[in-house]
């Protein structure tokens, strides 16, 4: 660090950043990971997330078209500074276009890396196409290893085809192959060192989520939400945890070595260890809003902007005002705390 950076105050900090053209925020916090959410639909209804009947879905010209998603991207990385694509939704198998985006914003400069978070169904036939476009890594939720439990905990009775899914990504290369768990008390609470355990012996890299009231039932409750402390509690039942040395910079996840490393394991602990201070996430929903966070009650209409014939300076302008007024946090612990209106398969997760 030169001796003009470390005598530089926050204000002076903001300026500069702002000056780069860059996503920063009052704060000093720059978001150069855009969440992309390509499709409000699912084929899972999971609980935690959706109801049986599923939601109000987008009409169809609300949403962006694939070349609009394009356009927005570039605009991320060529004038904003992002550097990293993951795609979201709803469930992003479902979105037709999926593998020509990925070969188009594969194309930019410089090249974003690029991600995806999937419930893994259809994964199976999908994943080489994905891994030749260029996609580089794939996260995919799987909250429990059994059938019935599968069944109860996302409506349908697709584990099979999830695994199928999971199997095809790390042949495919999609690697390091990450798998996401959502805990919920009496349902799969007890199961987080088999899954730990089958996640090490086929390598793949285990997060724990805990619940966010983000869902579109409302059936968030404080006190039924399984923590960090217990998720790490009942991993160091059957395993030796320490604390990764490995610098966390603006991963949510907080990692552990598993007996001794090189396995790790993370814990996503949003409600009770927010890591808001050094959030570096931008995200637009399907239907082309920016929300500076999940937790976010206002939107910024680029949809609008872009079909009204804004230039890729004057969208870029919107995005940076659109992300200058993050808040500090998302206070879900607040007593004001209001979860927005839109659940988190509206805004990608
Ligand atoms: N359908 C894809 C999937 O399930 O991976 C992508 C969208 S989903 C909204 C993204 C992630 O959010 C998943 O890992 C899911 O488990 C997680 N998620 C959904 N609702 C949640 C909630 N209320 N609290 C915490 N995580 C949640
Ligand atoms: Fe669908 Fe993903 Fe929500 Fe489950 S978590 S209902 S798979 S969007």
């Amino acid at each position: 660090m030169t001796s003009t950076q470390t005598t530089e105050t926050r204000e002076q900090r903001v300026e500069r950043l702002r000056a780069q053209g860059l996503l920063v925020d009052r704060f000093g916090r720059v978001a150069t990971d855009l969440r992309i959410s390509l499709i409000d639909k699912c084929n899972l209804r999971c609980t935690y997330c959706m109801p049986a009947e599923g939601l109000p879905w987008l009409p169809k010209d609300k949403l962006l078209t694939d070349d609009e998603i394009v356009r927005l991207a570039r605009i991320a990385v060529e004038k904003l500074g992002v550097d990293e694509l993951r795609f979201t939704g709803g469930e992003p198998l479902l979105r037709p276009g999926l593998v020509s985006i990925i070969d188009q914003v594969t194309d930019l400069r410089p090249r974003p890396s690029t991600a995806l978070t999937t419930n893994g169904l259809g994964l199976g036939k999908i994943a080489a196409a994905l891994a030749d476009a260029g996609l580089d890594r794939v996260n995919v939720s799987l909250d429990t290893l059994d059938r019935e439990r599968f069944q109860a905990l996302t409506r349908r009775d697709r584990l099979h085809d999830v695994l199928d899914g999971i199997e095809a990504a790390a042949a495919a290369g999609l690697q390091p192959l990450k798998i996401n768990t959502v805990l919920m008390r009496g349902v799969n609470e007890d199961e987080a060192p088999a899954l730990l355990r089958w996640c090490l012996d086929r390598g793949y890299e285990l997060r724990f989520i805990e619940q966010m009231p983000i869902d579109g039932g409302h059936v968030w409750d404080r006190h039924q939400m399984i923590t960090a402390q217990e998720i790490l509690r009942s991993l160091e039942s059957a395993f030796d945890l320490s604390p990764d040395p490995a610098h966390r910079g603006a991963a949510p996840a907080e990692t552990w070595l598993v007996n001794g490393g090189p396995s790790k394991v993370g814990v996503i602990g949003s409600v009770t260890r927010p890591f808001c201070g050094d959030c570096d996430r931008t995200r637009l929903t399907a239907d082309g809003q920016i929300r500076n966070c999940l937790f976010a009650t206002e939107e910024s209409d680029l949809r609008a902007a872009l079909r009204g014939g804004a230039s890729d300076d004057e969208l870029a302008d919107r995005w940076r005002a659109a992300m200058f007024g993050k808040r500090p946090g998302h206070g879900i612990d607040d007593p004001s705390f209001l979860q927005p209106a839109r659940p988190m398969s509206a805004i990608g997760g």
